[in-house]
């Protein structure tokens, strides 16, 4: 590996939760529908696998296409297949065009199962691509990855050493495999080494998990809430319902997107005006995952 740069730079400031949104489909588009939250994240794959919507938003940049006026970061993590799709300076010129606040540095493979040759490759090539991003002229979100504890602390250091000082952690299949728990306390016990020894702070987010975890001072971002709605489910205090479940049923929801009406109300909503129904649970979901991922830190 060439010898790695370094630049000065600033934590991004992460909100306790950022939402996800599906670029595609404005239901999730959720400012247009009267709910105000100041970040959210874009994940570039959707655009990777729409050329006319790809087309359309790079030639506009990402606020002007979503008239979202808080700030936008740009996801850069997708399914394995599409991550060869552009060469590294085709995603440069992307990014430069949809002019996001932030963008984390190109995703890689990474399974814990490989042998530890191949995952070790791919984790000099994730720290290679973190230095060949320093040359964009665009905030920086790192990311934490790797098949075991160090691996992961290996590509923190060099990241940090590299001026990184806002990361992310892609974990929605470590979280459904049972294997984020093996991982993640090393990852902040990485960082919390790095930030005594750098007297730096450091923060993380962790992305693509729909649940609170119990550690503290973590960011979460991730699309449950809209993909959940799409599902019928219902979430209260952050767990997950059935519509039906009797439980919630006949509850009210005093939240600005229900106002006052119970999962039956949203139910008898649906059965009328189904984009009405979805875009009400939705909002709902939305603004109870907000409360439950914000509420006492
Ligand atoms: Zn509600």
């Amino acid at each position: 590996m060439a010898s790695l740069s370094k630049k000065a730079m600033t934590k991004i400031g992460f909100k306790r939760f950022i939402p996800q949104i599906d670029i595609g489909d404005k239901k999730s588009w959720f400012w247009r529908h009267g709910v105000e939250l100041p970040e959210i994240f874009v994940p570039l794959w959707q655009l990777l696998v729409n050329e006319t919507l790809l087309a359309e938003v790079s030639s506009k940049g990402l606020h002007d296409f979503l008239g979202f006026n808080g700030r936008i970061f740009l996801s850069m993590v997708m399914p394995d297949e599409l991550i060869d799709r552009l060469r590294l300076e085709n995603y440069f010129r992307l990014i430069n065009e949809l002019r996001p606040d932030a963008t984390m540095t190109l995703d890689n493979y990474t399974y814990v199962d490989d042998p530890l040759f191949l995952s070790w490759s791919q984790t000099v090539k994730l720290v290679s691509l973190a230095n060949d991003f320093l040359k964009l002229d665009v905030p920086l979100i790192g990311l934490v990855k790797g098949a075991n504890p160090l691996q992961i602390d290996w590509a923190i250091r060099k990241q940090v050493e590299m001026g990184y000082v806002s990361f992310a952690m892609p974990a929605r299949e470590l979280f459904e495999d049972n294997l984020l728990e093996d991982l993640l306390p090393g990852a902040i016990m990485s960082l919390q080494w790095v930030s005594k020894k750098t007297k730096t702070s450091f923060e993380l987010l962790i992305y693509g998990v729909g649940r609170r975890l119990k550690y503290r001072g973590l960011s979460y971002s991730n699309l449950s809430w809209f993909l959940e709605a799409k599902q019928g489910h219902y979430v209260k205090g952050g767990k997950l319902y059935s519509f039906k479940d009797p439980e919630i049923r006949f509850e009210e929801c005093t939240c600005e997107a229900c106002g006052g009406m119970m999962p039956q109300e949203l139910i008898d909503l649906m059965l009328s005006d189904k984009e009405l129904g979805l875009k009400t649970l939705a909002l709902h979901n939305l603004l109870d995952v907000n409360e439950a991922l914000t509420r006492g830190r």
